[in-house]
């Protein structure tokens, strides 16, 4: 299996760095199932060419599934070894996860450029000669396919499901390519060679979120990719469009538009802002609300709820009969009230949520009772010497099953282009910490009230310096 990205960007070598891999040499990584190169077949000022190469062992395969009943044939003579599938994205993920995040440390400016791009797989398999073309041309490629006949020489059995795709682009960031190809490959061989489950979703949620709400084929590719798990498929699908009809037109508030400008429908709030990604933002909440799900809890407390992202995600699961939502700022809780439509929920809805305003430094009542608490991205906005008070308020006093508190990384902060050294992300942070900083405070708050903890990292890791951001979730 051989995927080849070609660029005549000038300088065309500016690949090597955006891919992270350097054009002179060979590099070779271990993944399931076999390794994956990765080399330059050309690389001058004018034209550069990075190739991934798929070695696949059949025999390593067969071993790691375990699925050792006698012997069947289709266990070792199979097309794994040749077609772009589930394996090809795992690679593309190992090997060029940096530069699928939008990140270049050398040249910070780089991931947001449109580039020429040409791409060469070889091969995938389709379930018909149009589908390359119809999940492809819908992003704004060009897209050719050659067929292969199952067997040159008896030409009346027609052709193979197998074909070399052809891809052009005159200007897409080489983020987005990678991102195309890690999701839609999969999708047109219609296997996965690992266990779905909601995780599954939730990278379909973070790799799409923002190109595949529009995409035509969007049931296709959803279906396919969550290998036709109903009960994951619906809502994943459900959330990608909720996504597109709640958030794009936030950014026009009426207040913020200009006086007299006409109110811009989502179309052209869509056309005007060329990414409207899932921020790291909203991927964070996804995660912590995911995380919420898997414990099945009844009553929840966002802490800090700010305007109430993360309260909406919570009322989306119908299992969590309350939330409460407090913040120290009445703007923002006017704000979640709107954002959430309190007034137009119907009575049983409206019962199940409630806005509270308090301060996380004084003892409250009525944050006791809750299975679990959040803390996004809050503990950053205090004086770091009024943790204690936190602390005894949110793990001594009010006592949740289960706490999570987020913070940003700061060993992450180098890999923000306009952030100077020792600066915070935002004007309102007061302080910013490292991973061993957040893991001493998150232990010792731990070790003190009783409660175990992890830490886990939030959004996608760079060598050396962690992710964007961290979590710890602290359990009784
Ligand atoms: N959790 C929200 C908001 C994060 S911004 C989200 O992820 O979207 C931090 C929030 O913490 C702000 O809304 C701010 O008003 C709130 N906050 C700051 N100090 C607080 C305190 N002492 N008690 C309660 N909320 C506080």
């Amino acid at each position: 299996m051989l995927l080849t990205i070609t660029t005549t960007y000038q300088p065309a070598t500016d690949l090597g760095y955006l891919l992270h891999k350097n054009p002179a040499r060979l590099q070779s990584l271990e993944i399931t199932g076999g390794q994956a190169h990765v080399f330059y077949p050309e690389a001058t000022a004018e034209r550069c060419t990075a190739a991934l190469l798929l070695d696949l062992d059949p025999v390593g395969l067969v071993r790691g599934r375990g699925n050792g009943e006698g012997f069947a044939l289709e266990q070792y003579v199979n097309d794994r070894p040749y077609v772009a599938s589930s394996f090809l994205s795992v690679a593309l993920s190992k090997a060029f996860g940096t530069a699928m995040n939008g990140t270049c440390k050398d040249r910070p400016a780089l991931p947001a450029e449109a580039l020429p791009l040409a791409v060469t797989v070889a091969v995938v398999s389709a379930p018909g000669p149009d589908w390359p073309r119809r999940l492809f041309e819908p992003l704004g490629y060009a897209v050719e396919t050659e067929a292969y006949p199952l067997d040159p020489t008896q030409p009346e059995w027609g052709d193979s499901p197998y074909y070399t795709l052809r891809l052009r682009h005159d200007g897409l960031r080489l983020q987005d390519v990678l991102t195309h190809l890690y999701v839609l490959l999969p999708v047109l061989d219609n296997d996965k060679h690992y266990y779905v489950d909601q995780t599954e979703a939730e990278k379909l949620l973070h790799r799409g979120g923002d190109w595949l709400p529009q995409h035509p084929e969007r049931g296709f590719i959803t279906r396919r990719y969550l290998r036709y798990l109903a009960g994951i498929v619906n809502p994943t699908l459900a959330r990608l469009m909720e996504g597109t009809e709640e958030e794009l037109p936030e950014p026009v508030a009426p207040e913020t538009n200009e006086p007299g400008a006409l109110p811009l429908t989502p179309a052209a709030v869509a056309a005007e802002a060329p990414e409207p990604k899932l921020s790291l933002h909203d991927q964070r909440l996804q995660q912590v609300a995911h995380e919420i799900y898997q414990l099945a809890p009844k009553r929840v407390l966002d802490l800090g709820c700010g305007e109430g992202k993360l309260l909406r995600l919570l009322l989306r699961q119908p299992k969590i009969e309350f939330v409460r939502g407090m913040d120290v700022s009445h703007q923002a809780l006017s704000r979640a009230a709107q954002r959430l439509h309190l007034d137009e929920l119907s009575p049983r809805q409206r019962a199940r949520i409630e806005l509270i305003q308090g301060s996380l430094l004084y003892r409250d009542e009525r944050l006791a009772g809750f299975d679990a608490a959040a803390l996004v991205e809050v503990i950053e906005h205090l004086d770091e010497n009024r943790l204690a008070a936190l602390e005894a308020v949110v793990f001594a006093q009010a006592r949740p099953a289960h706490v999570f508190v987020t913070t940003p990384n700061a060993d992450y902060n180098q890999l923000f282009e306009k952030l100077n050294a020792g600066d915070f992300r935002h004007d309102d942070h007061r302080f910013e910490w490292t991973r061993a900083e957040f893991a001493a405070w998150a232990t010792g708050v731990a070790e003190r009230h009783g409660y175990q903890v992890r830490i886990e990292a939030m959004g996608d890791e760079v060598e050396g310096v962690g992710a964007p951001s961290q979590m710890a979730v602290f359990s009784l």
